[in-house]
């Protein structure tokens, strides 16, 4: 479904991303996981168009999108979900959720089909449901990441690239979230590619895994593997 092909990226003299190739099939879960600095958003912005590489080409199924402006790439069923959740904060949740449905208002989508899915959003986020008219910023960071999911999938996306979505928040809540990801997977077959800090947690729910070292794909394999790596375990795995 995707496929990234020998990626080169710079900000000025910084080359943040060296040759990297990657791709993801249908359905797939797949985690980016590297400490920091090791390129991981770079990876997901260039992929969403917001990042323009030198060199190398993106696909998604058969079409180049490496040159296309980020709101076509979202037409072709592109969503991020940005790190730092990003969602806006003195507007409220129902509000939120309809910039999600942006594009598709200006396609002329139906109203009616906009709603629905909004509730489809609330039966995967209940705590959403009753958070609808509050403003999003008085929210806890769980229930913002809840938000910016629910918005990035108003789009309608096959593909959804999350940023550190675990980040800040306490174990159960990001069991709670990995839980409707991999339920996105299941019921929707909504492709994920997720980038982690929390690697134990991002490769217990991912089906492969790349690791990120200072632009480069060091390693890749089925996230099982990956798990029982003694370098991955070494790095990023910590103590049990
Ligand atoms: P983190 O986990 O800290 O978000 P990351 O793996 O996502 O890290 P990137 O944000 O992709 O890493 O950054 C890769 C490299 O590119 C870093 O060295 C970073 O400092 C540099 N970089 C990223 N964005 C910019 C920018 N706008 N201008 C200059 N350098 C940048």
């Amino acid at each position: 479904m995707l496929r990234l092909k020998n990626i080169n990226t710079y900000y000025g003299k910084v080359h943040a991303l060296k040759n990297v190739s990657l791709h993801l099939a249908e359905g797939e879960i797949v985690t980016l996981i590297g400490a920091n600095g090791a390129g991981k958003t770079t990876i997901l912005n260039t992929i969403s168009g917001v990042t323009q590489a030198k060199g190398g080409e993106v696909l998604f199924g058969k079409e180049p999108i490496q040159a296309l402006a980020p709101d076509r790439i979202v037409r072709l069923g592109v969503s991020q979900v940005p790190e730092g959740r990003q969602v806006f904060k003195p507007m409220t949740v129902a509000d939120n959720l309809m910039l999600g449905a942006y594009l598709r208002y200006r396609n002329g989508d139906d109203k009616g089909a906009i709603k629905k899915d909004m509730q489809e959003i609330f039966t995967l986020f209940p705590r959403l449901e009753e958070r609808r008219e509050q403003a999003a910023g008085t929210m806890s960071g769980g229930e913002q990441q809840m938000l910016a999911i629910g918005r990035a999938l108003m789009a309608r996306p096959r593909l959804l690239l999350l940023d550190e979505p675990s980040m800040g928040l306490a174990p159960l809540v990001v069991q709670e979230i990995f839980k409707v990801l991999r339920q996105l997977r299941d019921e929707r077959g909504v492709t994920i590619l997720l980038v982690e800090q929390n690697a134990k947690a991002a490769l217990r729910l991912a089906d492969r895994g790349y690791v990120l070292e200072t632009g480069k794909v060091i390693l890749e394999g089925a996230a099982g593997e990956l798990l029982e790596n003694a370098e991955v375990k070494r790095a990023y795995l910590g103590k049990e």
